[in-house]
């Protein structure tokens, strides 16, 4: 329910920003740009939410098939383009909030700077009225909606934010988040209560639910550029999975198959837990410390900006015996960047990275799987002598907020592995992911109590020497 404080702010707000509307270079064309940017922002994040369904429904058809192989599953996933629309909405997600960060940034170290000469009144009246802008945007937004922006606020969650609307907008993004979980003061640190279920699967869920429906109603037909992006990830793709079932052991770094590992070569009972898009400064060592606490080891694919941020932690990372591996400099998608922006994100990283940690990653993650099958980008990976890691169980975890049905779907991918074995993805940057995670090492943990080594969890490195030892016996 609004209260009177909250009518009187968004009265003033309106006020405010009509005021600075008449006066000042932040024209009525700027407010629709960004009008439009955030809407694509929201209607990307409804996309995905409709295909995550769509992908959870397949493994759940696979389930009730006696047909239980994993690459007739994503073979289907593939076929119909569930997955390569998933992972293309993520990375224009990613692209726009980026924009959308670096534009707030921008705008605010010109406000911050008022006294510097280097900004002219009208540069301080702009900024005021893009913040102004935005501040009220978020104040309006409906709750489901303003989950779509929040990775945008958790971004610019460590800035020094002196204005007050700005960071109560702000505010009100993170804690649509924070409503959707409920938070325990655990280490592990958020699980689900009977009741927050309920209220999850009937309140904020359903609503998302409606949204997305009601924009697959209007059939509005997703952007020309985006269909073109997801066909050339699942023309990728596809020759990808096929060698899922390839039967060659022996790795080395290489543009052929023997470059690419993608888990649906590991020996049965063995498993692989990765962890993208760290070192995050609180979720990483939440992660850790659950990994500890099961006994397990696991491969991080560590982006090489986050080990220059935060280099205690990915020593710590280490010296706990996980596995250190590469995921770019700035988790671009590689197929698009320029010959020297290559060279930026996969050599440079490999410096900044062996710098921290004294020892070079062995192995790298295309963000976004994208570029297995761009020869340029194969061919400097080897030139670096890495091999390339893909995987065969995706948690999807970068969109669901919820670690039940995180847990869930993984438990799905498990079951209908083939080979019960190979390499499961999560994101060690995100709060759901570190308790579905948790909840999957709990399960294993389990499993292994009645029928001992029923799931080996080894880094990705240790399953490759082991595969080639087992050759050369
Ligand atoms: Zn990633």
């Amino acid at each position: 329910m609004p209260n009177k404080k909250s009518i009187f702010q968004a009265i003033f707000l309106t006020i405010i920003l009509l005021l600075s509307l008449s006066h000042s270079g932040f024209t009525d064309s700027s407010a629709t740009e960004l009008k439009i940017q955030f809407k694509t922002i929201e209607e990307l994040y409804l996309r995905t939410h409709s295909y995550l369904k769509k992908f959870d429904t397949t493994l759940d058809e696979h389930l009730h098939e006696n047909e239980t192989s994993i690459t007739s599953f994503y073979a289907d996933l593939i076929e119909s383009g569930t997955y390569s629309h998933l992972l293309t909405f993520r990375d224009r997600l990613e692209e726009h909030q980026n924009e959308i960060v670096q534009l707030i940034q921008e705008n605010l170290a010109v406000l911050n700077d008022s006294h510097d000469s280097n900004s002219t009144p009208q540069d301080q009246s702009l900024a005021r009225n893009t913040i102004d802008w935005i501040a009220h945007y978020y104040h309006e937004l409906p709750a489901p909606l303003l989950l779509a922006h929040y990775p945008i606020a958790t971004s610019l969650h460590d800035l020094e934010i002196k204005d007050a609307h700005f960071k109560t907008a702000l505010d009100r993004v993170l804690r649509a988040e924070e409503d959707l979980l409920n938070e325990t003061s655990s280490n592990s640190g958020y699980s689900l209560n009977p009741f927050i279920q309920l209220f999850w699967n009937h309140s904020i869920e359903t609503q998302i639910d409606e949204q997305a429906i009601l924009l697959e109603d209007k059939t509005t037909p997703i952007s020309n550029d985006i269909e073109e992006q997801a066909a050339e990830i699942q023309n990728e793709l596809a020759p990808a999975l096929e060698k899922l079932s390839s039967k060659s052991a022996r790795f080395a770094p290489s543009t052929g198959p023997q470059g690419n590992i993608t888990g649906n070569q590991f020996p049965p009972g063995v498993w692989s837990f990765t962890f993208d898009d760290g070192p995050h400064k609180i979720h990483s060592q939440k992660i850790l410390k659950n990994l500890i606490d099961h006994e397990m080891k696991s491969t991080f694919f560590m982006l090489a900006q986050q080990v220059k941020l935060y280099p205690q932690i990915a020593l710590k990372i280490q010296n706990a015996g996980m596995e250190i591996a590469n995921h770019s400099y700035s988790h671009a998608q590689l197929p698009k960047i320029s010959t020297n922006r290559l060279r930026h994100e996969i050599h440079d990283s490999q410096e900044v990275i062996a710098e921290v940690l004294h020892k070079k990653p062995q192995l790298f993650r295309l963000p976004y799987g994208a570029g297995v099958h761009v020869s340029r980008i194969r061919a400097q990976l080897a030139a670096e002598d890495l091999i390339h890691v893909f995987w065969n169980v995706d948690s999807l975890d970068w969109h669901d907020r919820n670690p039940a049905s995180i847990v869930a779907r993984v438990k799905k991918q498990l079951r209908l592995s083939r080979k019960n074995g190979g390499i499961i993805l999560f994101h060690d940057i995100h709060p759901q992911s570190v308790e579905a995670s948790r909840q999957i090492m709990d399960y294993m943990t389990e499993k292994n109590k009645n029928n001992p080594g029923q799931f080996r969890i080894m880094p990705v490195g240790d399953v490759m020497n082991m595969l080639e030892s087992e050759l050369t016996q």
